[in-house]
């Protein structure tokens, strides 16, 4: 069927989002839906978050910047967010909570406080996000490893890899905690195990695992994490780096401004002299978004009291409703990196035997009301790993367009939480 014959078959009717009617499809029976099983591109808020950033909304104020009530009010907001997330983070004594803006600008902000000569390690399969930031540092080697099809060939392939490594200058292995594509887990602890014990450090990509399993810097033994509030009920702008405080002090600032400098003045010579702060401030360079800081702490506050014990359980309850949904249909093909008993969060990307993926997505949203994701979700090198071929070119990260009718190399993503 194609789209708009999926969107023929549709009732639509008017229905106010944001103050605007918009059209939303109506499936069979007249109840409107319009469900995102697209949790992993962003998860909608958590009502405690909607609530609490509307309660604070009025008392808005500039951070670190003001005497007045407000923005004394705003700063210890945003200075006890940076304490909320470090508790839900485990994170040890010296370490430091940056608010940025994403994952991905989170990882940037590390790659550019690498040392010198840091030689980096990573997967093929990560990321974009997690992939890409290492190489545009002129003075830092990045060796690029194979897909691994079981967890333990992962850690095979990385000792062998750090084994192999020379001279022995610093290194830094960066991993995913859960895959964007195949809501796979990845074996963290035994992949901290490896770095430390070649005298690496690692950072671990928790964009997609934050959300759905606890993730605790000291248990997990990694050096640095990286999130994304907007995928963790929190879509207010913000992100966190957090972790190991020596190469991120001894770093440049990521920008250069007011808020991460402490000291400035000219010099006899002319030119300027700046003294930087020591803590994560150096990294958070004009005003911080108080706002998203402050919707990520509710966002963990949340997620914390509604016990992960219970959110997992949750959780895969509807990973297994899904993939017995999925199984009654005999031309979808689930991917999968590790195979089909891996562990996983509610990440599942699968193709459908002769049906364009782009299309596909489109006549679920047009006929269910069902939004989901098609493409290649930012992971090139392990989509195409995954699909065993040459996918079609894409747009971004997103899916080509396709002919009518013409069969997709692509795939479709579901993906949801039990935080809503
Ligand atoms: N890492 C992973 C595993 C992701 O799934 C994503 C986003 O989909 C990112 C990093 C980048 O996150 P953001 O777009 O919030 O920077």
């Amino acid at each position: 069927m194609s789209v708009s014959a999926a969107a023929d078959r549709s009732v639509c009717a008017p229905l106010p989002v944001l103050g605007r009617d918009v059209l939303v499809p109506l499936v069979t029976g007249g109840e409107a839906v319009y469900a995102a099983l697209d949790y992993a591109a962003s998860a909608p808020a958590l009502q405690r978050v909607w609530d609490d950033v509307a309660a604070y909304a009025p008392y808005y104020g500039s951070v670190h910047r003001g005497a007045g009530y407000l923005s004394q009010l705003s700063t210890d907001l945003f200075e006890n967010a940076r304490s909320t997330v470090s508790d839900f983070l485990g994170c040890r004594t010296d370490d430091q909570v940056v608010f940025t803006r994403s994952t991905t600008d989170s990882l940037n902000l590390l790659a550019a406080a690498l040392p010198q000569g840091t030689r980096v390690f990573v997967f093929e399969t990560e990321h974009h996000a997690s992939l890409l930031p290492w190489e545009r540092r002129a003075d830092v080697s990045v060796t690029y490893l194979n897909a691994p099809r079981t967890p333990q060939q992962a850690v095979d392939t990385l000792e062998q890899a750090l084994a192999a490594r020379e001279p022995y200058g610093p290194a830094l292995v960066c991993v995913t905690g859960a895959s964007n594509v195949t809501g796979e887990l990845w074996p963290v602890r035994e992949l901290a195990a490896a770095a430390h014990a070649h005298g690496a450090r690692i950072v671990l990509d928790a964009a997609q695992l934050a959300p759905h399993h606890p993730v605790d810097l000291a248990e997990l033994d990694v050096d640095w994490v990286a999130f994304s509030g907007h995928k963790l009920y929190a879509p207010f702008g913000a992100g966190v780096l957090a972790g190991r405080a020596d190469w991120l002090l001894a770093a440049e600032p990521y920008l250069a401004g007011g808020g991460a400098s402490r000291k400035v003045a000219r010099r006899t010579d002319g030119g300027v002299d700046v003294e930087w702060h020591d803590s994560a401030a150096r990294h958070e360079a004009g005003s911080p978004n108080v706002i998203g800081a402050y919707s990520i702490a509710s966002a963990c506050k949340a997620l914390t009291e509604a016990g992960w014990d219970t959110l997992v359980t949750r959780e895969q309850e509807l990973i297994d409703s899904v993939r017995a949904g999925l199984a009654e249909v005999p031309e979808v093909r689930v991917l999968s990196l590790f195979g089909d008993d891996a562990p996983r969060v509610g990440v599942l990307s699968f193709v459908v035997e002769g049906w364009n993926s782009s299309h596909f997505a489109a006549a679920l949203s047009a006929e269910y009301g069902i939004g989901v994701r098609d493409g290649l979700f930012c992971a090139h090198p392990l989509v195409r790993t995954l699909l065993g071929s040459e996918p079609q070119e894409p747009g971004e990260c997103g899916a080509p367009e396709a002919a009518p009718g013409e069969r997709s190399l692509n795939a479709i993503r579901v993906s949801f939480g039990a935080g809503t």
